[in-house]
């Protein structure tokens, strides 16, 4: 499985790390890099952020 990607919160490069990168090879900025969200993971803060919206509104 080779879906776990680092992307560059610099400038938005998205690269498969060989090894442990500290620093986009790209733009050269440090403590840069997230983990790349995967199409689950953005449904699943989809899923959270609308919970949590019915939430407050029944706090109304
Ligand atoms: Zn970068």
């Amino acid at each position: 499985m080779e879906d776990k990607k680092l992307y560059c919160t610099e400038c938005g490069y998205k690269f498969v790390p060989r090894s442990k990168h500290k620093r986009c090879p790209y733009c050269g900025k440090e403590g840069s890099l997230i983990k790349a969200p995967t199409s689950q993971d953005i449904i699943d803060e989809v899923a959270f952020e609308d919970s949590e919206r019915l939430v407050k509104e029944n706090f109304k």
